[in-house]
């Protein structure tokens, strides 16, 4: 059975998976391909500064989609505690400046205590945003990360304890990332899927692939097709569960990096219509 071509027009790309290109770049070999998004790394416009960053996406027919990221909120003492919200509250504001409706959250995690004690602090840094991220009207959207980087990413691993935290702040404004990444592995991710679709807090979709074997925990990412991961599987549940919002292509890969960009930016259109 031939699937439709999918709508270029919802697909979104984050500026780390092609990092060898400036923004100016992206925007540019983006929107010549048709694609309709783009979520943007603070570290693509770190020179220019979000207000420039803003503007020149502003002038690209392309929309943003989200910034990416902030979070780190689990640290060992009460003053860095209150620096990353202070960093996190900046990153608010580069939001509103950027025109990002969302901020992509890595929510941390302190190897010096509990999960849990992480997870506490977390919520506590989220509701400390919430007067500010209400006064721009940013959104802040959860991401589990896999369980391999709970030593210092990421406190949250599943969806079903991101689903809990969002429901636990009970903020509008407040939601769930699903990556299929770190999230693929699990036998509660269609239920939880369609658990935040249903309260509509579900905010954002991110795709990729899970190489075999996987020999960095970070930059070894795959393009989908690569791997292991039936994406398009896990695309039903989000679209079933009622999100229309965009298909964001994220890959972290030394081995894509060192590619020619352009030809990477076609086979992600191609394997966005063939295995996503
Ligand atoms: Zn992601």
């Amino acid at each position: 059975m031939t699937k439709h071509q999918k709508d270029l027009n919802k697909l979104c790309v984050h500026t780390i998976t092609t990092k060898p290109w400036s923004l100016e770049e992206s925007l540019e070999h983006y929107a010549a391909s048709g694609i309709g998004g783009i979520s943007v790394w603070t570290d693509a416009y770190a020179e220019m500064g979000p207000a420039k960053a803003g503007e020149l996406i502003a002038d690209s027919p392309l929309e943003v989609v989200s910034l990416v990221r902030g979070g780190f909120f689990p640290k060992a003492t009460a003053s860095e505690r209150a620096k990353a919200i202070e960093d996190n509250k900046r990153l608010i504001e580069e939001a509103a400046a950027l025109g990002a409706p969302l901020i992509v959250l890595v929510c941390g995690a302190e190897p010096t205590q509990s999960l849990s004690t992480s997870r506490a602090q977390i919520q506590t840094g989220i509701e400390a945003l919430l007067p500010l991220a209400e006064s721009l009207n940013i959104k802040l959207g959860i991401e589990p990360l896999h369980p391999m980087y709970a030593d210092t990413r990421s406190a949250v691993s599943t969806l079903n304890q991101a689903n809990d935290m969002t429901e636990a702040i009970q903020s509008p404004l407040v939601g769930v990332v699903v990556d299929v990444y770190h999230l693929w592995w699990d036998e509660r991710l269609e239920a939880e899927i369609k658990r935040a679709g249903d309260k509509d807090y579900l905010f954002a979709y991110h795709i990729c692939d899970w190489k075999v074997p996987t020999e960095d925990m970070l930059n070894d990412r795959g393009l989908m097709g690569e791997g292991c991961i039936n994406v398009p599987q896990i695309s039903d549940w989000v679209s079933q569960a009622g999100f229309s919002g965009f298909t964001e292509v994220e890959i972290f890969s030394h081995r894509h990096w060192q590619s020619d960009q352009s030809e990477f930016l076609e086979k992600i259109i191609k394997a966005y219509h063939t295995h996503a």
